[in-house]
């Protein structure tokens, strides 16, 4: 036991001592057991303050002095029961009152580690976090957002949250922070730029979340950090491959015209063999284009130059066309069509033709043993549905979920099917821009359906 702890022990001891004294000789209480009513007082001191041994020890010398004060009458002891019983009593009282105290305050003495520890980890951490109030006012910030906007202490409590978006952003970031404010518990995580307190300004990776009705929080949370490395690299990888794509398609797409001449001319002196490898040569040739006008399409996606070309035409008219091009290509597989009323919808033909050419293909693709795929159309209020369901080898559900992520492919297929992972994210992408939606639901070894979704009242553009 070192030193300290020893003092704990005389000063407890002193303290019983001392209120003995004051009742016994200064006040003159005697065989009486209110007079223990002042050790228990003591007690709780000495467990309040030097802990739970001191105050464990200050009982046992109280039970000693109280012995005497209690059972010893006139020098004889006293043998009735009353007394034992009292001294019993006051055991038991006070190591209860120990065991409740002592209890109390170790919870609380936890609660109190268990809130600095999750204050230095906010405080320290380098996310920026702030608790905004309903109207843009910033209620709390941690160090981080004054590392990462420049702005002081006093001028963070100063300014609204608006002013550290950058101007063009502002309209979007408003428009998610209230749909988040509006929907009690929802969040959303979107990329923007901020502006510093030096005028530059740098992208951010937002998560903005409602907790208003949480009673510990009632702020809207901000959680950001500085993400203009990783924007700037994929700016930079986005402009090569748009430069690179754009370069490599004109080469091709004369190498492709010759192939046609010398098929043409190859039929002409009917040389079959040389035919067949020209036809295949023309069919890498259409491959190699075909990932060329995706990878320029993600390009465009990423920049925001995709442009919809928007016309009023015939839904299904579009699905028999697609359907009847592609089956004749493909002829492993027999495309059924069950559709729905023919209904005119507006949009980019080209652009969902192509949504529906991918979806179509993939089915095909990832479905080489049956051979058929059903393409269904169906009208549910104001939305139409376009289903195209195979019987292949289907998706797991653990990777659904990325599927319509850039570049992403299932692990089980990279070896054995190609492709760049591109198809579905640029569809999803076409389908959002007509306010549509597209979904999938697959089980492996079963088959899959991809839906696309998209509103009747497409009149507007
Ligand atoms: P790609 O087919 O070129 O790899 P996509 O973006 O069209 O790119 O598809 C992404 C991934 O989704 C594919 O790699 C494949 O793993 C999976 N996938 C797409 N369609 C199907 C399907 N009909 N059945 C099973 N898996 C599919």
């Amino acid at each position: 036991m070192d030193n300290k702890a020893v003092w704990k022990y005389v000063i407890s001891l002193i303290l019983i001592l001392g209120a003995a004294y004051l009742e016994a000789v200064i006040l003159g209480v005697q065989n009486d057991t209110t007079s223990l009513l002042l050790f228990t007082g003591v007690i709780i001191l000495v467990l309040r303050f030097l802990g739970r041994g001191p105050a464990i020890f200050a009982l046992v010398v109280s039970v000693i002095v109280s012995f005497s004060s209690l059972l010893i009458r006139d020098g004889q002891l006293d043998w009735s029961l009353s007394p034992f019983l009292k001294l019993l009593l006051f055991i038991l009282e006070n190591a209860f009152i120990i065991y409740i105290i002592d209890s109390y305050i170790k919870q609380t003495n936890e609660g109190l580690l268990k809130e600095k520890r999750f204050k230095t980890l906010i405080e320290e951490s380098s996310e920026a976090f702030m608790l905004i109030k309903l109207t843009g006012s910033i209620h709390y910030h941690n160090q981080a957002v004054q590392r990462i906007t420049g702005y002081r202490e006093e001028e963070l409590e100063r300014i609204s949250v608006w002013e550290l978006i950058q101007d063009d952003d502002l309209t979007t970031v408003k428009e998610h922070y209230f749909k988040v404010a509006s929907h009690a518990g929802s969040a959303v995580t979107i990329q923007h730029r901020l502006k510093k307190a030096d005028g530059s300004f740098i992208w951010v990776e937002n998560a903005i979340a409602n907790h208003l009705h949480n009673k510990s929080i009632q702020a809207i949370v901000m959680n950001f950090k500085d993400v203009t490395s990783r924007i700037n690299h994929e700016q930079e990888m986005g402009d090569f491959l748009g430069i690179a794509s754009h370069e490599l398609k004109t080469p091709l797409t004369s190498l492709k015209a010759y192939t046609q001449v010398l098929e043409m001319r190859l039929k002409a002196e009917n040389n079959p063999n040389t035919i067949q490898l020209v036809s295949k040569m023309d069919k890498q040739i259409n491959r190699i284009i075909g990932m060329i006008f995706d990878l320029l399409d993600v390009t465009k996606l990423q920049s925001g130059i995709m442009y919809l070309k928007k016309e009023t035409f015939q839904l299904n008219d579009l699905v028999s066309e697609v359907a009847e091009s592609l089956g004749s290509v493909h002829q492993t597989h027999e495309i059924e069509l069950v559709l729905d009323q023919n209904i005119p919808v507006r949009g980019d033909r080209t652009r969902i033709s192509q949504v529906l050419v991918n979806l179509v293909t993939n089915g095909i693709k990832y479905s080489p043993g049956s051979n058929k795929l059903v393409v269904r159309t169906a009208i549910v209020d104001d939305m139409v549905t376009i289903y195209v369901k195979d019987f292949g080898i289907g998706i797991s559900t653990f990777e659904i979920k990325n599927l319509f992520s850039r570049f992403y492919r299932v692990n089980s297929v990279r070896e054995s099917y190609q492709g760049l992972g591109l198809g579905l994210y640029i569809s999803n992408q076409i389908i959002e821009q007509h306010h549509g939606k597209m979904g999938v639901e697959s089980e492996e070894e079963k088959g899959s359906i991809f839906w696309f979704r998209l509103p009747l009242s497409m009149t507007e553009d």
